[in-house]
């Protein structure tokens, strides 16, 4: 994806951050609880396992599968001329899961429990977003 992004990008906060500068870096980071030592996604303050705050950030493989999936033909706004376009939920290697979009993957060759690796969409400098392919 190499044109400019019709719609808006996600805000960066607090807890969030080191999510964001992790994919302009090219890096996929989840937060990890070394209380209960159980992989977190998405980013927040306390360990939704074990309530703890002893949360830290690791780079996570970027391999997954493909938990669910849904095929979009009507969108709104500025989505609505890129349909279809494939919504997935990828679980991560690391066990969480995450909602996504596949990118660069032929609809028919997607399968629930499909191998999926990130692919990073970076644009003229702006953060980058998240997105997944099938894997190699
Ligand atoms: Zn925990």
């Amino acid at each position: 994806m190499s044109e400019e992004p019709t719609y808006a990008l996600p805000q960066s906060d607090s807890e969030s951050a080191p999510y964001w500068e992790g994919i302009q870096q090219g890096e996929l980071r989840i937060q990890f609880c070394t209380a209960c030592r159980r992989h977190v996604f998405y980013p927040r303050m306390l360990c939704p396992h074990c309530h703890s705050d002893q949360l830290i950030w690791v780079t996570a493989s970027g391999r997954g599968i493909i938990y669910s999936y849904t095929v979009v033909h009507r969108a709104f706004g500025p989505f609505a001329a890129e349909a279809p376009f494939i919504i997935a939920i990828v679980e991560l290697e690391e066990g969480v899961r995450l909602m996504t979009r596949l990118i660069n993957t032929p609809r028919e060759r997607v399968r629930i429990g499909a191998p999926v690796q990130v692919t990073f969409d970076r644009v003229s400098g702006r953060p980058a977003l998240p997105f997944f392919r099938l894997a190699e």
